[in-house]
């Protein structure tokens, strides 16, 4: 069964706990992995670094696709839906087991 939104308060703190508890897959944004995403996830794990250097570095130590770390971006809860954090996507449904309780982080 699914849930349709709006979630109510306590459905989005489960929700929310949830995307971090890495027990199942997280929601994730349908545009992920475009570059506004990567950009958005390679700044929240390394800040200002440089992206291309990166890339390169992590390629010669023998990492074939470095890229595929930041192709998934987690969606936010709220009572109105599922936002994404950088992009106007928006989902309104969530499987009810995964609102149906605090997940331990
Ligand atoms: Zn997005």
């Amino acid at each position: 069964m699914d849930l349709q939104s709006p979630f109510s308060k306590e459905q989005v703190d489960n929700l929310n706990s949830f995307q971090s508890a890495r027990i199942f897959h997280p929601y994730t944004c349908g545009n992920g992995g475009d570059f506004n995403h990567i950009m958005y996830e390679f700044r929240s794990r390394y800040g200002d670094r440089n992206y291309e250097e990166y890339i390169i570095e992590e390629k010669n130590k023998g990492v074939r696709f470095p890229e595929a770390q930041f192709t998934e971006t987690k969606l936010i809860a709220t009572e109105g839906g599922w936002i994404c954090p950088v992009c106007d996507y928006k989902q309104n449904w969530a499987h009810d087991f995964s609102a149906s309780k605090k997940w331990d982080i």
